[in-house]
C-alpha cells in the first residue's frame, strides 16, 4: 500500500509517499481501505517533533481515517467487509470506569492513542480496533464524514456536553474558520443559541454567517470584548468556545457575563497565559476543560448530517500523493473547514 511516512521531523518537505506493507489484523482488530481522511493541526505538531507524543521513525501522520472494512481478524464480530467506519482516535480499553460511564475519551487504558503505534490514516489502509469503529449512515459521503468526525464530534463535546449549551443562550465562537470552529457555530446554532464568532479574515466571517453566525468580529481589526458588550447590551455571553489561547483565551474570559462558562480544548497561540483569580471568582466563572469527544456523539453528529441539519464544511481535497500541497495549505490557514487527502474510491 502507499503511505506518507518522515523519517526526520521538519516542515512539510520531510513527507514521502513509500509503498509499505499492507497492514494484516490481528485479533479483535479490522483492517480498513482508507477512502478519505481529514487534516488535523495536530499532524503539524506530529511532524515538526512538538506534540509531548511519542514518535518512531518512520512515522505516518493522520487521526481521521474513514473507509470501508477490508479484513476482520481474528474474533470480531457484529462488523463486516465492506461496512463503512469513521475511525475514533483512541482505541479505548471499553471496561474502565470512564469507559463504562460514557467518558471513553478518558479511558485510563487505552491501546493506541491518535496514529501512535498503529500506523496513521495518511495511508491506503490502516489497522484498528473494533472500539474504534463509528458506523457512517447513508447520506453521508465519505469525505463529508471525514471532514465531520472530529470537528462536529469536537464542537458537540465542548457545547452540548461539557459546557451544557441551553437554547436561548448566547455563545462566542473563537475562530470561526477553522474546521472546529465552522463546526461549532452550526452546532450552537442547532442548540438554539446566538452566535457571535470571531476570525482574522473577513472572507471566514461572512463564510461563518452563511452558516448561521449572528454576528461577526474580525480580531485583528476591532476589539473583540468591546464587540461581544455592544451585541449582548453590555452582558456578555453565557459561553466562550475556546481553542485557541493566548490573547483570545484573554479575551473569552473577559467577553464572559456573570455565571458564564468558558469551554476550551486547545491552546496553539498561547498555551500558558496570566489568569487573573479576584474577577475569575467574584463573577463566578468556569472554565471547563474538553478533552476529543466520544463515539456517541460522533453518531449523533452523524445523524444530523444525513438529516441535513448540519453540513460539514470541505475546503479542499486532494489524492494522497499531493499532501504536501494539501499540508501547506492547511498551515497557510487561508481555508475554511477541512481540508481531506482521498485515496480514490470515495463514495
Ligand atoms: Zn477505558
Amino acid at each position: 500500500m502507499k503511505a506518507v511516512v518522515f523519517h526526520e521531523f521538519g516542515n512539510s518537505d520531510v513527507l514521502r509517499v513509500e509503498e509499505q506493507p499492507d497492514p494484516t489484523p490481528g485479533p479483535g482488530e479490522v483492517v480498513v481501505d482508507v477512502t478519505a481522511t481529514a487534516l488535523n493541526h495536530l499532524d503539524v505538531d506530529v511532524r515538526e517533533g512538538t506534540s509531548r507524543f511519542p514518535v518512531a521513525f518512520p512515522h505516518t501522520l493522520g487521526v481521521e481515517p474513514v473507509g470501508r472494512i477490508a479484513a476482520l481478524g481474528e474474533g470480531v464480530t457484529g462488523w463486516q467487509v465492506g461496512d463503512r467506519v469513521a475511525v475514533y482516535l483512541i482505541a479505548v480499553c471499553g471496561a474502565c470506569a470512564y469507559c463504562r460511564t460514557g467518558r471513553e475519551s478518558l479511558c485510563v487504558a487505552p491501546d493506541w492513542f491518535v496514529s501512535m503505534g498503529s500506523g496513521g490514516a495518511y495511508a491506503e489502509k490502516v489497522t484498528c480496533k473494533t472500539s474504534q469503529l463509528i458506523p457512517i449512515p447513508d447520506g453521508v459521503s465519505d469525505v463529508e464524514a471525514a471532514a465531520a468526525h472530529i470537528a462536529f464530534g469536537t464542537a458537540w463535546h465542548m457545547l452540548i456536553t461539557r459546557a451544557g449549551l441551553r437554547s436561548g443562550e448566547t455563545v462566542l465562537i473563537n475562530s470561526v474558520g477553522s474546521g472546529i470552529g465552522s463546526a461549532a457555530v452550526q452546532v450552537a446554532k442547532h442548540a438554539g443559541a446566538f452566535v457571535i464568532g470571531n476570525s482574522s479574515r473577513d472572507d471566514k466571517l461572512e463564510r461563518a454567517a452563511a452558516l448561521g453566525m449572528d454576528v461577526g468580529i474580525n480580531y485583528t481589526t476591532q476589539d473583540v470584548v468591546a464587540e461581544v458588550m455592544e451585541a449582548t447590551g453590555g452582558e456578555g455571553v453565557d459561553v466562550v468556545y475556546e481553542h485557541v489561547g493566548g490573547e483570545l483565551f484573554q479575551h473569552g474570559l473577559d467577553s464572559l457575563r456573570k455565571d458564564g462558562r468558558l469551554v476550551i480544548c486547545g491552546g496553539h497561540s498561547g498555551e500558558v497565559v496570566p489568569f487573573d483569580i479576584i474577577p475569575f471568582f467574584r463573577r463566578q466563572l468556569s472554565v471547563i476543560g474538553s478533552f476529543v469527544f466520544t463515539r456517541a456523539e460522533v453518531e449523533a453528529c452523524f445523524a444530523l448530517i444525513a438529516r441535513g441539519a448540519l453540513k460539514p464544511q470541505v475546503a479542499a481535497t486532494f489524492p494522497l500523493e499531493e499532501v504536501k500541497e494539501a499540508t501547506d495549505l492547511m498551515e497557510s490557514r487561508a481555508f475554511f473547514g477541512k481540508i481531506v487527502l482521498t485515496t480514490g474510491g470515495a463514495a
